[in-house]
């Protein structure tokens, strides 16, 4: 079936956000790696592994240690293709980045995202295939509304970035690296519902952590970090000295707790509401006795794939 956004219906549009910032970074290098530290100790820390490893040790280690199955889901496949047909577009000459190339793009490329064996196991029928579709044009459609990519100057897309970060290896993938006239700009594409002022420096945490590595890799430090929120808005930060320090201690910390986990082999199991909709749920007896709970005091979201794994839906 073509990419075509003029043949969808608006009533298929979901509202289940894309996750556009899950997808990207690539996983850690395998345990097995010729550069590892060790046995079952990774060769590089990216932040959304690290990000892992705070909320839940458990989790971190059925992810990246046992390589569990964790399929990324409708949400994070169509993120994957927004993501991809941005990058595409930002690559082009600024007077070429409109909207009418975005869809000619966005069809060239479809037939790839048709025939990946982790969008057809979604086993999505023609209606849903849709809306998925759509989900995925209004992501890319949203840039416009936070930005004129046209203004954009663009130093880089898809920076891959390893380097050594306060002694932790790191390795990320930056979305785009712009050059405003101040310095460098590190821009990362983001879905769901952007922070409110109070959550905002916990969501700016990632990108700053690329300014650090950047800093690390082009010997200067980028003067500002910021996410694009799609369709919604832009929250940035400047980079400063005491702000990169702040989050190279925190991946520091991660880092060495990390290293501890994987040499006594003791993977915390955090406990928490997210237990309902974490992949690993069935391997985890502590995650279910704490859905359990929260399920008998209604405090578990009907639609949580937790209640599904554990045979208490309905
Ligand atoms: S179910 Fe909860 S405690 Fe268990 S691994 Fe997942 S997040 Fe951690």
């Amino acid at each position: 079936m073509e990419f075509d956004v003029d043949l969808i219906a608006d009533d298929a549009i979901g509202s289940e956000p894309l996750r556009l910032d899950e997808q990207v970074v690539p996983d850690l290098e395998p345990p097995t790696d010729p550069d590892a530290r060790g046995a079952g100790v990774p060769a590089h820390l990216s932040p959304s592994s690290a990000s892992m490893f705070q909320q839940c040790p458990r989790k971190w280690k059925h992810r990246y240690l046992d390589r569990l199955p964790d399929p990324p889901g409708e949400p994070a496949l169509a993120g994957t293709f927004a993501h991809r047909v941005l990058e595409l577009l930002l690559q082009r000459p600024a007077g070429d980045r409109t909207i009418g190339n975005a869809k000619l793009i966005a069809r060239e490329i479809w037939p790839e995202t048709e025939a990946d064996p982790e969008f057809t196991a979604l086993g999505l029928d023609e209606d849903a295939e849709r809306a998925f579709r759509w989900r995925a044009w209004q992501a890319i459609e949203g840039l416009w509304r936070i930005e004129d990519p046209t203004d954009v100057v663009v130093d880089a897309t898809e920076q891959d970035v390893q380097v050594t970060v306060g002694g932790v290896p790191f390795r990320g993938i930056i979305d785009r690296v712009d050059v405003e006239a101040d310095g460098l700009v590190i821009a990362d594409y983001t879905s769901g519902r952007a922070p409110s002022a109070r959550f905002a420096d916990a969501r700016l945490a990632q990108v700053l952590l690329y300014a650090a590595a950047l800093a690390e890799l082009r010997g200067r430090r980028p003067v500002r970090a910021r996410l694009l929120y799609l369709n919604q808005r832009i929250i940035e930060v400047s980079v400063t000295e005491e702000n990169l320090g702040q989050v190279v201690a925190t991946l520091q910390e991660t880092w060495e707790q990390l290293l501890r986990s994987c040499a006594d082999e003791s993977f915390a199991a955090r406990t928490g509401p997210l237990c309902a909709w974490c992949p690993f749920v069935a391997h985890c007896p502590e995650g279910q006795a704490e859905v359990e709970q929260r399920h008998l005091a209604g405090r578990v979201r009907q639609d949580a794939p937790a209640l599904t794994v554990m045979a208490l839906a309905g």
